[in-house]
């Protein structure tokens, strides 16, 4: 059964629609025409098989087969049902509840006893599996009970400091972002992940913050840039000089 993201985070009721073999209601499961008889076969005697004695080099072999006058059912139907061509079985739609447990993942199953395919000779019903698989979502990703998000952030948010919006499974939550933050940073909103679905506690949500770069600039923009940029203290080169000298540490293993 394929749900979305979010039917697997909450759970829902719904319904499956199966095919189940049931008793013809036509014939009653004889499989003949209302008022015409069903005949024991006469080659099996209606045992549904045969023996078949083999001439073989060490004497004869006698073996028991399925009788291809009957097909193994010891009965022959002359006139058969027109609504179940003489099995006596019919396939039926049926529509069965079913629960979706809050928290389910991808590649789970759900055991729904008594609603497999009806027994033998009037036994028990079998109980009928279903196999989740979850749909992924735009945005979330799931990993066990935690889901992860990346929030596109400016460059002066994380380098003054921000409150941001963040969504969540559970609605949006705000967010401290401090001065300074890095891109690539894992913010863990605690709780805000999936139930876990045999009840043991609650996921988190991690929010992973990237900073986005402006793809188009008013020449005022360009302007302010290049002075912040000039001023220095705080150049790339100050970030990139000290990689280089961490690399060439570990080039010399020091
Ligand atoms: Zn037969
Ligand atoms: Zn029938």
């Amino acid at each position: 059964m394929t749900i979305d993201f979010m039917e697997a985070v909450f759970g829902k009721e719904t319904e499956v629609e199966l095919p189940k073999e049931e008793t013809c209601d036509t014939c009653d499961g004889s499989g003949a025409k209302k008022g015409t008889p069903v005949n024991t076969c006469s080659h099996c005697g209606g045992s549904g098989q045969i023996s078949v004695t083999q001439n073989t080099p060490l004497g004869q072999m006698v073996n028991r087969r399925t009788c291809p006058h009957c097909q193994g059912t010891g009965k022959i139907i002359p006139e058969k049902c027109n609504t179940c061509h003489g099995s006596g079985r019919v396939t039926k739609r049926k529509k069965i509840k079913v629960t979706i447990p809050a928290g389910v993942d991808d590649g789970q199953q759900l055991r729904v006893s008594g609603q497999g395919e009806a027994g033998v000779n009037g036994g028990p019903s079998g109980d009928l599996y279903i196999v989740f698989r979850v749909r992924e979502h735009e945005s979330f990703v799931r990993e066990g009970d935690d889901i992860y998000l990346e929030v596109p952030v400016t460059f002066p948010q994380l380098a003054l400091g921000d409150e941001i919006e963040v969504p969540t499974v559970h609605g949006n939550v705000k967010l401290k972002v401090p001065a300074g933050t890095q891109t690539g940073t894992n913010f863990r909103l605690r709780g805000k992940g999936v139930k876990n679905v045999h009840g043991h506690g609650q996921g988190d949500q991690h929010v992973i913050i990237k900073v986005v770069t402006p793809k188009k600039m008013t020449e005022k923009q360009k302007e302010l840039l290049r002075e912040f940029a000039s001023i220095g203290g705080n150049s790339p080169d100050e970030y990139s000089s000290s990689l280089f000298d961490k690399i060439k540490r570990t080039l010399k293993g020091d």
